[in-house]
């Protein structure tokens, strides 16, 4: 359980559906390459964006990019508070700054003031790289009790400022630390958590730890707003996120795609099919579970939990609804069949 906050129109917290957030990673003074890919995360299903503000020119961006796009927009920023209230000038929805690298309670709290004059959220982010001195000192290194104390501390540092539009993050880039960070840390505090493994790395190794980390909180009913980590095109973050809500029962979007390991007795290139079932059938936002299997002797049973989905036969397939075949299909035809009976299912 935690208290609501809103970003722009999103409610974070509160018992809200688990919000899914990327980040941008065109250089942000290119204001057409990031409208470009914050619509592109859109229409993957992202429902917040950030993107970085390193610069002043960075700052100014923010104005023609908020005007052009629709999701709420949180500026990311470091080192420099002046830019964080440049950035809630020109429209932010919302702030993103470690306290570890702003410059101290004198910056944070010019920052904290800049949010609330500006009807901005805050987010308070946590970085086992950039840990307080003394606390590191006290903990013999940035263990996760180091990271849940420095959180605290700047969580009454703020409240203490009247300010209370805000969620935290406590990020490491092991998993097993931002577990137990993140544990401790739901249990002492109610203001939402965002939740991320930060830089998990690319492809299956950043799919990977990022799915453990994310989903075994999740499963613990502990964070609020999830972000994803790849290095590589945003959208793909996007797609795991979802997988991961999809995997643990906490909300299902676009068509899910299971294919069988294959066999000694497959019949047909279930890679290649399942790769093309994919690319035609991969924008849809409605949930659907489509099955692309090796064999019609043992595929429609063992998908049979699938809405949809096609087995390899010897010289036909079969195309098959909740485990029952409907149809006996050529195999040049397979995906076209599919694809057109899925079409007939009349799904957005
Ligand atoms: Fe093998 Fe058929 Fe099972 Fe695929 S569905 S793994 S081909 S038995």
């Amino acid at each position: 359980q935690t208290r609501a906050i809103h970003v722009g129109s999103v409610q974070v917290g509160g018992g809200a559906p688990v919000v899914v957030q990327s980040m941008t990673n065109t250089h942000t003074t290119d204001v057409a390459a990031t409208v470009a890919q914050i619509d592109r995360l859109e229409k993957a299903g992202c429902k917040i964006v950030r993107l970085a503000v390193p610069d002043d020119k960075a700052a100014e961006a923010i104005s023609p990019i908020r005007q052009a796009i629709n999701l709420p927009l949180i500026a990311d920023i470091h080192f420099d508070h002046r830019l964080a209230i440049k950035a809630a000038k020109n429209g932010a929805d919302g702030l993103r700054i470690n306290p570890g690298n702003i410059g101290g309670a004198k910056n944070t709290a010019k920052v904290v003031e800049a949010a609330a004059k500006y009807g901005l959220c805050l987010r308070i982010g946590v970085n086992a790289g950039s840990l307080e001195k003394d606390l590191l000192a006290k903990y013999d290194g940035p263990t996760a009790d180091a990271m849940v104390e420095s959180a605290i501390n700047h969580i009454r540092a703020v409240e203490a400022l009247g300010f209370t539009n805000f969620k935290i993050s406590i990020k490491a880039s092991d998993v097993l630390k931002t577990i137990e960070a993140y544990t401790r840390l739901s249990s002492a505090t109610d203001f939402p958590l965002h939740v991320g493994v930060t830089e998990a790395g690319f492809g299956l190794c950043g799919t990977a730890k990022s799915a453990v980390g994310i989903g075994v909180l999740l499963f613990k009913g502990i964070g609020d707003t999830i972000r994803v980590s790849l290095s590589g095109d945003p959208v793909d973050e996007i797609r795991v996120a979802y997988q991961i809500l999809r995997s643990l029962g906490l909300g299902a979007r676009g068509p899910e795609i299971i294919s069988c390991p294959t066999c000694g007795r497959t019949q047909i290139e279930v890679v290649k099919i399942a790769k093309e079932v994919e690319a035609a059938l991969g924008h849809l936002e409605s949930p659907i579970t489509i099955a692309v299997m090796g064999c019609v002797v043992n595929g429609p049973g063992e998908a049979k939990e699938a809405d949809i989905g096609i087995a390899g036969g010897k010289s036909h397939g079969i195309l098959f609804k909740k485990g029952d075949r409907i149809a006996k299909v050529e195999h040049s035809r397979l995906v076209e069949a599919l694809v057109s009976e899925v079409k007939k299912m009349s799904l957005s």
